[in-house]
């Protein structure tokens, strides 16, 4: 086995500020290539396709903790209710609920991340901030006992223009903060991928979701 996933895994926890939580996308890649990274002592991997994911689920070490970071569709969540970690990419009330339900039949409570859209392509799914006001206002929050909202994810634009990404990062940071100040509780901003994760760790990330910097690049 060569060790350069270990390697490349190293470095990058050691250029990371502490209370700084690496996620390894390890989509695409195959079991040897997550056990690699695995036996170097990493536990935390996103996936972003439901089958995908819960094949790994099964085949892999359970403590290993799997985030779902991809769309999610409601018809799909059963499937993951059982076992995962965080649902990072929750972009509308009505998957919420679902979420709810599935983490009832499954006794448990299911920490998820809200998608907050920031991007100026508008190909990417998300709350906006509307959306996120309303959220708070409706109460509808805490009748869900099974879900936990733990923070906010999203995605910048993918461009080289980085004062563009800077800024997308930054009004992110900022519903986060507005956020906090209504649930005390939430304590995770997930954003930074590959291309742009030292400009999101700068603009307040907690988490970084990273991929192609760890695995190499995806075919
Ligand atoms: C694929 C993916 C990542 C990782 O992307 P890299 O550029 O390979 O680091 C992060 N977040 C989400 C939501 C993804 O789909």
């Amino acid at each position: 086995m060569s060790m350069e996933i270990a390697k490349r895994l190293a470095e990058l926890k050691e250029s990371l500020p502490d209370g700084v939580t690496l996620v390894a996308v390890s989509k695409t890649k195959d079991d040897s290539a997550i056990m690699e990274a695995y036996e170097a002592g990493h536990r935390v991997f996103g996936e972003n396709r439901v089958q995908e994911l819960t094949a790994k689920y099964e085949r892999l070490p359970k403590d290993i903790q799997w985030h779902m970071i991809g769309h999610l569709q409601r018809n799909k969540v059963k499937y993951l209710a059982p076992f995962v970690s965080l649902i990072q990419g929750v972009d509308s009330p009505r998957l919420l609920r679902e979420i709810d339900k599935r983490g009832r039949q499954a006794g448990r409570v299911i920490d998820c991340l809200l998608q907050v859209h920031i991007a100026e392509e508008d190909s990417k799914f998300g709350f906006d901030r509307e959306e996120l006001e309303e959220l708070l206002a409706g109460g509808s929050l805490r009748e869900m006992e099974h879900v936990r909202v733990r923070g906010m994810m999203g995605m910048a634009t993918f461009t080289d223009n980085t004062a563009q990404v800077r800024r997308e990062f930054a009004s992110l940071k900022a519903l986060y903060d507005r956020w906090l100040e209504a649930d005390p509780r939430a304590d995770i901003l997930s954003m930074g991928m590959s291309g742009d994760y030292r400009i999101a760790l700068e603009e307040g990330s907690n988490m970084v979701r990273i991929g192609s910097s760890i695995f190499g690049a995806r075919d």
